[in-house]
């Protein structure tokens, strides 16, 4: 597999600490408000390379952290608190706004078969970790004390800029414009482990530490999260090129000051979805969401298919009627296939192993996910028997995840899906808990209702009768 690694500022070998086995780190939503579908390209991205690594052969395990908690940097935050910002505008708790949003955006990646991540993790459940590592920081000399919070001295490392190719005096003065003094710090680009005094004062969450009624700065927590859930070796941290600086390279940072050693090898990062005016911005006001594409009538699965023609190197520019055309191109693929009629043919080995080879060959070269969907094409083409095909089409979508061989739902409404699905996990609740009884009177409902579920591998799916 080969991967452009921001580090080296090189497409590389990837070399795992452990042969066979990859620890993958994903830097997670901040939960004050729905996701945009600009983040989400980061994390179809992030799901396509985790499903890559699994296709050849890796086993992967992979963490990510949700931010409830401490988006604050000190002085790159330039007047609120998001989180507070979030609770306030809809009269709840900021533990109730991350919540509710962290359950919309767990629907969102179920939306667009973007696979949970095995170890998820809010900020707000690994507080001890911080506190942990900070006292050792400051043990160690990499912190620093001053007007009551905690930073981290960014000229006790040899490298600091290490990830953002040493343009030191651009990247502080990038990092502050429009942004406040903040008097207490000994260095520019000095950033806080720990507060107890910011000018956020009206803070909701705060908790005990060595060094007074505090919380946490935001780069600290994917420190935190990775090294407690994965170890001190990381083979892969991933995110959106926004994060490259300041957040990844104070992660690097305080973690190799931490560890005294190096921590991860690879950083692969993802260019930003832009729409017509720029960026993408979750605190613009009106954003585009994966509802607000269904509510126009857009299959999310279009979207997924957007942004895998693209690559994920190269900006990609919105506009409704790129959608349309991912949306048009999508439908006739997912008709092509569906005139694939299952026959007495077995699958010709040696033509599968050539196509599947091509496929693997595509997305272990930086993920070139459109070189991928082509050989999908070439498939379709080819002339092979139809079980081949079949079994190459169900082999390629373990990666892409468009659904190629699910058949619709005819005549299903939004609303009897939601009711299926609600039911589908009762059923799965059940079942964990060996409720068996309860788990058939569900399926007879289900059935009562016409609904038909089989319990696959990729979960539990269903048709009308
Ligand atoms: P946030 O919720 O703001 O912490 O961002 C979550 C993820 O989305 C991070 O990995 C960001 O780098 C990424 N991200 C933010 N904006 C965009 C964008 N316009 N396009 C793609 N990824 C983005
Ligand atoms: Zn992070």
């Amino acid at each position: 597999m080969k991967i452009y690694n921001t580090l080296t500022r090189k497409v590389e070998e990837l070399i795992p600490n452990e042969p066979g086995k990859i620890k993958m780190y994903t830097c997670g939503p901040t939960v004050y408000h729905f996701a945009h579908i600009g983040n989400l390209r980061t994390y179809i991205f992030e799901d396509i390379l985790e499903k890559t690594l699994k296709y050849i052969g890796y086993e992967v395990k992979r963490c990510m952290n949700i931010t409830d908690v401490g988006h604050l940097t000190s002085d790159s935050d330039s007047g609120e608190d998001k989180m507070l910002k979030g609770a306030k505008r809809e009269h709840k708790t900021v533990l109730e706004i991350a919540d509710y949003y962290t359950q919309e955006f767990k629907k969102d990646c179920k939306k667009l078969n973007i696979r949970w991540p095995d170890i998820v993790s809010p900020a707000t459940q690994n507080i001890d970790e911080y506190i942990k590592i900070i006292k050792n920081l400051l043990e160690k000399g990499y912190a620093y004390i001053s007007g009551g919070n905690v930073y981290f001295d960014t000229t006790k490392l040899k490298d600091y800029y290490v990830l953002t190719n040493h343009k030191e005096d651009e990247m502080v003065v990038g990092a502050r414009v429009g942004v406040e003094e903040d008097p207490s710090k000994k260095n520019q680009a000095d950033f806080v482990l720990w507060f107890t005094k910011s000018k956020f004062e009206d803070q909701e969450l705060k908790w005990s530490s060595p060094w007074g009624l505090g919380y946490p700065g935001w780069h600290i927590e994917c420190t935190g999260i990775s090294i407690k859930y994965l170890g001190e070796y990381l083979d892969i941290h991933c995110g959106g090129i926004d994060n490259i600086f300041p957040h990844h390279t104070n992660e690097i940072a305080q973690s190799e000051g931490y560890l005294g050693h190096k921590w991860c090898n690879y950083w692969v990062h993802g260019e930003h979805l832009n729409d017509i005016n720029g960026k993408m911005s979750k605190s613009k006001g009106e954003f585009l969401t994966v509802s607000l594409l269904e509510s126009k009538g857009y299959n999310p699965l279009a979207y997924r298919y957007l942004c895998l023609k693209s690559y994920y190197h190269n900006v990609l520019t919105f506009s409704y009627d790129i959608l349309d055309g991912a949306q048009n191109e999508y439908n006739k693929l997912k008709g092509k296939i569906k005139n694939i009629i299952k026959d007495n043919s077995t699958v010709d080995n040696v033509k599968y192993e050539e196509f599947n080879n091509k496929f693997k060959d595509a997305l272990s070269n930086d993920l070139n996910t459109s070189q991928a969907i082509t050989t999908l094409y070439d498939v379709l083409k080819a002339d092979i028997n139809n079980a081949t095909k079949l079994e190459l089409i169900r082999s390629f979508d373990e990666v892409l995840s468009l659904d190629l061989l699910k058949e619709e739902s005819a005549n299903i409404t939004e609303q009897e899906k939601q009711q299926i699905e609600t039911l589908i996990e009762q059923r799965n609740q059940a079942k964990n808990n060996k409720e068996y009884d309860k788990a058939d009177k569900i399926r007879e409902e289900l059935l009562n209702m016409g609904i038909i579920i089989k319990d696959t591998r990729e979960g539990t799916l269903y048709e009308k009768k």
